[in-house]
């Protein structure tokens, strides 16, 4: 499969061909841990696993780093107002961050370092830069020299005179150039700090990537991905202090999402919009949050409101009836297969390769998965025509496609509904089975009291020449259900 990527760097849309055959070193920025993540901190983790799993798919091996930032100002500052140690903040968000990462059905990466475990490594880093003449010291801070590196800017296109306006609020003394950024912050009364050579200090946040990434994958990777917000200075910084202390060109394809908006607003502290995922989990499940953040193009914009929430809760609904309708005919199958003729089967079959073939284009032209769920959707409209009681146009062979092509989806979205009954599932089937035993005694009121029911819960129940059949229908494509 040929898969191409978005680069930031190049600003074009390129061939994906790791360094290494078949192996692909990946970076992610993870989260700085002083807080609950939020839905935005989200769409990073969930899209670029999924890039993972489905790039797994396509043959490579992958090793995926995820970093957590466990040491940082803002660490620092929450840790103040709680009146608790910066270190026991870290560690309460990293579990946090654990739960919500596996209620998301975001997997593990292959390693999630520490910078904390890495201040040695990070130390090394910036000798090696300041023996190559990269840095300056003031008060006690280590800086990097951003005039000693004509590349600068090369990923977020911006020039360095340009820069010295915009960084010029956060400095806190003279530096050279405004976009100098600090390595290594001198420790203040109270603060965690560690020996160096250049006196007690912490780590800035942009080495501590380089650091990690060097340790974990070497000087030069693949690909490395964060959000759209990092590409400055951040990664910027990634940069210039890695190349000069390598000389190697560090990461080949820069991936970036877009970001998140509650309603046409941009989620920000400062709007008071922010929106965490312990909160959604409350009220959505959590893959219906997943289908909302592949329900746009991951370099877009998502704007996250009611008619996006609801429109993933109906596709996940639609999953579920047909997971039914499946389940039903499979049974069906087992007891007595039927199967119209071999012409119609292998227009079926041909109908199902298709559908795979068109869901990895969709991932493979830059991890479009809003295509891809489109392709998904359509299948189930196509596969509902198909597997009609009446119809009988199935045969075990033909229905084993459906669910190769299903775990396919699972594997890389990871959007499937389980199929255990809910208590409200298992409530209908017995209300199902009621009406059948009415029936079967030909009490026919008590027979249509029983539908009644059935309907007020917001299922319907339908009587095949295989037997009644159940599934919801408050959703858009309900119709897709019944007899053509
Ligand atoms: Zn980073």
């Amino acid at each position: 499969m040929n898969v191409r990527l978005h680069n930031t760097l190049t600003r074009s849309t390129e061939p994906f061909q790791p360094l290494q055959k078949g192996q692909v070193l990946f970076y992610v920025c993870g989260p700085t841990v002083y807080d609950y993540i939020h839905i935005g901190n989200a769409r990073v983790f969930v899209i670029f696993d999924s890039l993972r799993r489905f790039l797994e798919r396509c043959g490579f091996r992958v090793i995926y780093i995820q970093n957590f930032t466990d040491i940082d100002d803002k660490i620092i500052n929450r840790a103040r107002e709680k009146g608790v140690d910066p270190r026991e903040l870290a560690e309460e968000y990293i579990a946090e961050y654990w739960e919500d990462a596996d209620r998301l059905g975001v997997r593990r990466a292959t390693h999630h370092p520490r910078a904390t475990e890495n201040v040695e490594n990070i130390i090394g880093l910036i000798r090696v830069l300041e023996e190559k003449g990269f840095t300056y010291q003031v008060h006690g801070d280590v800086l990097f020299d951003v005039s000693r590196f004509p590349a600068y800017g090369k990923l977020s296109g911006k020039k360095v005179d340009e820069l010295i306006e915009g960084a010029r609020v956060e400095s806190r003394y003279k530096k050279r150039s405004g976009a100098d950024f600090v390595l290594w912050k001198s420790a203040k009364p109270g603060e965690p700090r560690w020996e160096s050579p250049w006196g007690p200090g912490r780590p800035g946040w942009h080495i501590e990537c380089s650091a990690m990434v060097l340790r974990y994958l070497g000087h030069t990777i693949d690909i490395h991905a964060g959000g759209t917000d990092l590409t400055f200075p951040h990664h910027e910084n990634e940069i210039v202090q890695s190349e000069a202390a390598t000389d190697h060109p560090f990461a080949r394809y820069w991936l970036h999402n877009g970001y998140l908006n509650i309603g046409e607003e941009k989620m920000s502290k400062s709007l008071g919009n922010i929106v965490t995922v312990r909160e959604m989990l409350k009220q959505y499940h959590p893959r219906v949050l997943r289908l909302v953040l592949f329900s746009t193009h991951y370099r877009k914009p998502l704007h996250l409101d009611d008619e996006v929430l609801s429109s993933a809760e109906r596709y996940f609904e639609r999953m579920k009836n047909f997971l039914r309708n499946l389940s039903f005919i499979e049974e069906k199958v087992q007891q007595a297969p039927l199967c119209e003729g071999k012409e119609q089967e292998a227009q079926f079959s041909e109908n199902i390769k298709k559908c795979r073939e068109r869901f990895t284009e969709a991932l493979a032209e830059d991890f479009n998965t809003a295509q891809a769920l489109g392709v998904v959707s359509e299948f189930f409209r196509t596969m509902n025509r198909f597997l009609q009681p009446e119809r009988g146009r199935w045969s075990r062979d033909t229905t084993a496609g459906i669910r190769e092509f299903l775990e396919e989806v699972e594997e890389v979205l990871g959007i499937v509904p389980a199929e255990e009954m809910s208590v409200e599932d298992r409530l209908v089937q017995e209300l199902v089975e009621k009406r059948q035993e009415a029936r079967a005694k030909k009490e026919w009121e008590t027979a249509d009291t029983l539908r009644e029911e059935i309907h007020n819960l917001g299922y319907v129940v339908e009587d095949t020449p295989l037997g009644p059949r159940w599934f919801r229908t408050e959703v858009e494509s309900a119709g897709d259900f019944s007899v053509p």
